[in-house]
């Protein structure tokens, strides 16, 4: 049977364990697609063009929200960050699932567009000192990038209640497996499996030739 990809927004404060969680999930199951955003942040090292983000100028940026490119937009930490429309059509069309890892401003957007399509998961971490020891050990950012994702935590931290599911990433392999369950209970809903009436009227017919 078909069913209508899903899109599962993944928010939390920064260092909280999203992206991990969104690349377990991905090898999990290669058929789930990310959402590769795009940004007017310059690359870190190591990051690729295309791959973690598409790197824009804040001009080519703004052609693309005016274009009407952009599924939503928003500014986080000065720059500008969205996620590009047709790829999120094409997957969800071919029942493909996308995760969106996306601040809260991009979770009500999206959410507001395409309700019945969206699960949201907020990930909090289990104490404000491991977020900060997270973020650290990530070896990602100076001092002063990490200063200012802590200042922003609590912001990002205050909209945990807007989201469908919320999970407290403690133990990585835990909340992973909860993950997993948010997302198997989400795909059999019934008004995800388009083909159940047809199943359904298959079965009446057997009934009839009984
Ligand atoms: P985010 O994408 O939310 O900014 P990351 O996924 O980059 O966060 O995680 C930040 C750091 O914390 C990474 O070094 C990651 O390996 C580590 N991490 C993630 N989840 C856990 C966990 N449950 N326990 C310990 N370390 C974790
Ligand atoms: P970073 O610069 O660390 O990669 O991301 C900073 C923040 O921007 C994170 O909270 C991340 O979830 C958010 N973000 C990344 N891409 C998008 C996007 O396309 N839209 C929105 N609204 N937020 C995004």
């Amino acid at each position: 049977m078909t069913r209508r990809g899903l899109l599962l927004i993944l928010s939390s404060p920064s260092g909280a364990g999203k992206s991990t969680l969104s690349r377990m999930l991905m090898t999990w199951d290669p058929t789930m697609r990310f959402s590769v955003s795009a940004t007017t942040r310059p690359p870190r090292p190591g990051e690729e063009e295309g791959r973690e983000y598409y790197f824009r100028n804040r001009a080519d940026f703004e052609t693309m929200v005016e274009d009407g490119e952009m599924l939503e937009h928003a500014e986080v930490f000065g720059n500008l960050y969205g996620s590009p429309r047709a790829p999120v059509e094409v997957a969800m069309k071919a029942g493909r699932d996308t995760v969106f890892d996306i601040d809260w401003q991009g979770g009500q957007q999206i959410k507001q567009a395409m309700r019945d399509d969206v699960v949201s998961v907020f990930i909090l971490p289990p104490s404000i000192a491991e977020l900060e020891r997270r973020l650290e050990s990530r070896g990602q950012d100076s001092p002063d990038v990490i200063a200012g994702r802590m200042a922003k935590s609590r912001d990002e931290i205050s909209h945990w209640a807007e989201y469908d599911y919320v999970l407290v990433n403690d133990d990585l392999d835990a909340t992973f497996e909860a993950l997993k369950i948010i997302l198997q209970g989400q795909r059999l809903r019934r008004d995800r499996q388009p083909d159940l009436s047809a199943f359904v009227r298959g079965l009446n017919e057997e009934f009839a030739v009984r």
